[in-house]
C-alpha cells in the first residue's frame, strides 16, 4: 500500500518536473523506462529479504517425529527382556498407532523433509527395529502390513542370512513394499571404544549392504546407541545421510540428523507407557494408508 502511493506521488512529481522541458512522447517513454527501473530495483531487494528469511527458518526447523525403535518380536518367553516384545503386544501397540491416526515413514522419509523440504503426511512415525531378528519378516512385517505400515530394519552386515537373522530375500521382499534397510554395522562393536574399527564397521558394512541387496543405503544405527564426536563425522565422512541413536525427544532437525533420538519399546511397557512415547494419543481421522512420498 505505501510502495504503491510512494509510486503514485513519484509518477506525479516526475509529471511536473518533465512537462515544462520534454515532448508528451518523450515524457511518457521516460516514465515507463523509471517505473520499470524502480520495479526492478524493488524485486531485486525483495529477492534478498525472502531469501535470508528462508535460511533463518531452515535452521529453526524442528520436525516432530516419534521414532520407535524394537529389537525383537516373540512369544518366546525364555528370552523374555527388555528386548523382546511380546507379539500381541506388538499388535496393540500397532493397532493402537493406527487408532491415532498415525501413518509410518522411514528414516529416508524424515532425511528427505529436513534436507529437501519433502512433505509429510499428518501424524508421522518410524517404526524401526535393530538387530534384524528374523522375526521382523516373520512376524512384526504380517501385522505392520495389514494396518499399511512401513518399517526401517538396521542389520548387522556379517550377520545377514545367519542362523535367527533377516536373509537377503527376505530384506528383498521388504525393500518391495517400501520398507527401509540401514546398516548397524559390521559386527555389532561398540564404536566409541574401537575407533580404529570405524571403516570396516561404518564403510564396508554400508558397502556389503548395498552389494547384497542392490539398494542405496543412507541410515546407520549406532551400536549399543553409542556415538562420539568422532564416530558421527565418520559416519557421514563414509556417505550415509543420516544416523540413529537412542534417547528421549520426538523432535529433530537438521542439526541433529546424525543422532537422530529413538524411542525405545522396551519388553515389559504397557500400552500405557507406550503411550507416553508417542506425541499425539488421541483419535484422529483416518490416516494415510501405507504413505509413500512422490
Ligand atoms: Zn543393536
Amino acid at each position: 500500500m505505501e510502495t504503491s502511493q510512494f509510486m503514485v506521488q513519484l509518477d506525479v512529481k516526475i509529471t511536473l518536473f518533465l512537462k515544462e522541458k520534454i515532448n508528451p512522447l518523450t515524457l511518457s517513454r521516460l516514465k515507463s523506462i523509471l517505473v520499470f527501473f524502480g520495479i526492478g530495483i524493488f524485486l531485486f531487494f525483495s529477492v534478498f529479504i525472502i531469501k535470508a528469511e528462508a535460511a533463518d527458518l531452515d535452521r529453526d526447523l524442528q520436525v516432530t517425529v516419534p521414532i520407535l525403535l524394537y529389537h525383537n518380536i516373540s512369544n518366546d518367553d525364555s528370552a523374555s527382556n527388555r528386548y523382546v516384545v511380546d507379539v500381541s503386544d506388538f499388535k496393540k501397540q500397532m493397532e493402537q498407532l493406527r487408532k491415532w491416526g498415525y501413518s509410518s515413514i522411514t528414516i529416508k522419509d524424515l532425511i528427505d523433509h529436513i534436507s529437501y523440504g519433502k512433505p509429510l503426511p499428518a501424524r508421522p512415525v518410524v517404526i524401526s527395529f535393530d538387530d534384524g531378528y528374523i522375526e521382523v519378516f516373520t512376524t512384526a512385517f504380517p501385522i505392520m502390513e495389514k494396518l499399511g505400515f512401513r518399517g526401517t530394519v538396521y542389520i548387522v552386515a556379517n550377520r545377514l542370512s545367519a542362523d535367527g537373522f533377516l536373509t537377503i530375500e527376505e530384506l528383498q521382499e521388504l525393500i518391495d513394499q517400501d520398507w527401509e534397510v540401514g546398516s548397524h554395522g559390521m559386527t555389532h562393536t561398540e564404536l566409541t571404544q574401537n575407533h580404529n574399527l570405524v571403516r570396516n564397521e561404518i564403510l564396508q558394512s554400508r558397502l556389503d549392504l548395498e552389494n547384497a541387496l542392490g539398494v542405496k543405503i543412507y541410515s546407520f544405527a549406532y551400536p549399543f546407541g553409542a556415538l562420539d564426536w568422532y564416530v558421527s563425522n565418520k559416519v557421514y565422512d563414509y556417505g550415509y545421510q543420516a544416523a540413529v541413536g537412542v534417547g528421549t525427544l520426538s523432535n529433530h532437525s537438521i542439526g541433529t540428523i546424525y543422532n537422530l533420538s529413538r524411542r525405545e519399546v522396551q519388553g515389559d511397557y504397557s500400552l500405557e507407557t507406550f503411550s507416553g512415547l508417542l506425541p499425539w494419543t488421541n483419535y484422529a481421522p483416518e490416516p494415510v494408508r501405507k504413505y509413500k512420498p512422490e
